[in-house]
C-alpha cells in the first residue's frame, strides 16, 4: 500500500506548524505544503511576517483555547533552548493595563484567574507606586518573543529537511485544489484570511484586524525586556515594544482595527506609536533618535466564534479546517496544529 498523502494550503505560521506537527505523527506521509505566499514574502494579507511576536495569553475560555497555548508555550520553551538559530527567546514581559483586573480579558472564565500563572513559573503584581499614570494594573512574568524573520524560515527549513514539499500556488476554490490533487487523503485548509474568498469555505465569520508595526534597531545597550500596555489584552488602543532578542532590532506596536481592509502604512501614525512606545520603554531612548529598519502592515485573520478547527467533507474528500487565529496564531500554532492532526485521526469534530 502506498503511503498517505496530504496537502497543506498555506504558508503562515499555522499550516507550517501543521505540516510539521502531521510529519512527527505520520513519519512516512507524502506532505506538500503549498501556497500563494511563502516565508520570505510580504503582503499585509500574508499576515505571520508581520507579527510582533509574543506569547501572551489572550485565551480566557478555560476550555480548548487555552490549551492550544499552554501546549504552544511548552514547545517555545524547548526551541528557546536554540533561540539564535530557531528564532524563539525567553525574555520576560512588563504588561500595563488601564483597565481594573476584572475588565481586563485577563481572567480566566469560571475560575476567575489568569490560567498560565502556574505555566510561566508565577506572575508578579506590580505595587501601585510601580504603574505608571493612569495605569490601574500590571504585572510581569516570563514568556517568549519570536523573531519572525529567522523563526517562519526556520520553518520552512525544518520542513524541507523532513521531505516536505513545498510549492508555489494559488487556488480559487477548494474545487480548483481538489483537481489540481486529486489522489489526497485530506486537505488542510490553513489559509488565515483567505478563508473569507476561497471558494468552498467563503467563511463570512473571517474578517480582518489591522495592525501596524515598525521594526527599530535595537538600542546601544541590548533590551532585555518585552513591554505591553493597553485598556484591555484585546483593544484598538494597543501599545508594545518586543525585542527581538538582543540584536535583530525592537518590535513597537501598533493598533487593533476590525474589518479594516487597508494595508497600506501610515507614517503619521507610526510617529504616534514611537512615542507611546518611547514612554513605555524608556530603553528605547527619544523618539526622534529612533532608527527604523522598516515599517509593515498586517491584517489579522479574525474569526467571530474564534478559530476554525473542524472536519468537513466534501463527497468523499476530506478538508481538515485550521484557520482563524486571528492575534494569537503564532501563541497558539502548536496547539492548534496538534488539535487539526487529532481531528484527521480522530474522524470526528472537537
Ligand atoms: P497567514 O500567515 O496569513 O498565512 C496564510 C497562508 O495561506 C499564506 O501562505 C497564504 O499565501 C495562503 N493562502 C491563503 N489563501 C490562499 C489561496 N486561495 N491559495 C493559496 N494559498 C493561500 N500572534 C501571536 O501569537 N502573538 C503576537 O504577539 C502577535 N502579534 C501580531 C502583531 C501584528 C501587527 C499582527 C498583524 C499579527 C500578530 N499576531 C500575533 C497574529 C499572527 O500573526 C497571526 O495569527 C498568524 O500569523 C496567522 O497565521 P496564518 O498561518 O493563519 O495566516
Amino acid at each position: 500500500m502506498s503511503p498517505p498523502s496530504y496537502i497543506i494550503l498555506g504558508a503562515g505560521v499555522i499550516g507550517l506548524t501543521t505540516a510539521l506537527e502531521l510529519h512527527s505523527r505520520q513519519p512516512h506521509a507524502h506532505i506538500t505544503i503549498i501556497a500563494k505566499y511563502l516565508p520570505g514574502d510580504h503582503h499585509a494579507t500574508y499576515t505571520s511576517p508581520w507579527a510582533g511576536a509574543n506569547w501572551l495569553s489572550v485565551a480566557t475560555d478555560n476550555g480548548v483555547q487555552e490549551s492550544w497555548d499552554r501546549v504552544t508555550y511548552l514547545k517555545f520553551k524547548d526551541l528557546a533552548v536554540r533561540s539564535k538559530e530557531v528564532g524563539v527567546y525567553k525574555m520576560p514581559i512588563t504588561a500595563i493595563y488601564d483597565s481594573k483586573i476584572q475588565e481586563a480579558g485577563v481572567l480566566s472564565q469560571g475560575t476567575g484567574k489568569i490560567w498560565y500563572e502556574g505555566l510561566v513559573g508565577g506572575i508578579k503584581m506590580l505595587k501601585e507606586n510601580e504603574l505608571p499614570e493612569g495605569a490601574r494594573f500590571g504585572c510581569e512574568l516570563d514568556t517568549f518573543v519570536v523573531d519572525t524573520q529567522v523563526y517562519l524560515p526556520w520553518l520552512q527549513g525544518e520542513a524541507k529537511r523532513q521531505g516536505i514539499e513545498i510549492r508555489r500556488g494559488s487556488f480559487e476554490s477548494l474545487d480548483e485544489l481538489f483537481t489540481a490533487f486529486p489522489l489526497v487523503s485530506a486537505y488542510f485548509n490553513c489559509t488565515g484570511l483567505g478563508a473569507y474568498s476561497l471558494g468552498g469555505v467563503e467563511d463570512k465569520n473571517v474578517y480582518p484586524t489591522r495592525g501596524q508595526i515598525m521594526l527599530v534597531e535595537s538600542p546601544k545597550t541590548p533590551m532585555t525586556r518585552m513591554y505591553f500596555r493597553s485598556p484591555q489584552r484585546v483593544n484598538k488602543d494597543t501599545t508594545y515594544v518586543f525585542p527581538r532578542g538582543p540584536h535583530n532590532g525592537v518590535v513597537l506596536g501598533g493598533v487593533r482595527l476590525d474589518n479594516e481592509w487597508n494595508g497600506d502604512v501610515d507614517l503619521e501614525f507610526a510617529e504616534d506609536i514611537k512615542n507611546r512606545c518611547c514612554a513605555l520603554a524608556p530603553e528605547l531612548g527619544k523618539p526622534e533618535d529612533l532608527k527604523v529598519i522598516y515599517h509593515g502592515v498586517g491584517l489579522r485573520p479574525s474569526r467571530k466564534g474564534g478559530a476554525r478547527l473542524e472536519r468537513e467533507k466534501f463527497d468523499e474528500r476530506l478538508v481538515i479546517h485550521n484557520y482563524g487565529a486571528g492575534g494569537a496564531g503564532y501563541q497558539a500554532s502548536w496547539g492548534m496544529a496538534k488539535e487539526a492532526v487529532d481531528l484527521l485521526q480522530k474522524g470526528a469534530r472537537l
